[in-house]
């Protein structure tokens, strides 16, 4: 389900005005939830204390990310939209 909710890119400092979770259909995303930017793929935390919305993950936080199959679906999904080809 889709949100209305402001946030910029750590990363790439894109305004983002709306996210899409990828588990419960009507949960509202809340501090500590991951987030992709639909710009540069960047991986980002919410924190309501930020004046962005979002701040970098640690890297202890991005390996917890990077094991979750949810996300590894959404970074493969935003890779074939943006035509972003992976060298393996
Ligand atoms: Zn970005």
């Amino acid at each position: 389900m889709e949100h209305a909710l402001e946030t910029r890119c750590p990363f790439c400092k894109r305004k983002n005005d709306h996210c899409s979770n990828v588990g419960s259909e009507h949960s509202q995303p809340t501090d500590g939830d991951v987030t992709m930017c639909i710009g540069c793929g960047g991986l980002a935390i919410y924190d309501s204390k930020s004046e962005s919305g979002l701040r970098v993950p640690s890297v202890a936080e991005i390996i917890d990310v990077l094991a979750d199959q949810d996300v590894e679906k959404a970074m493969m999904a935003w890779q074939r939209v943006v035509g972003y080809k992976l060298d393996k």
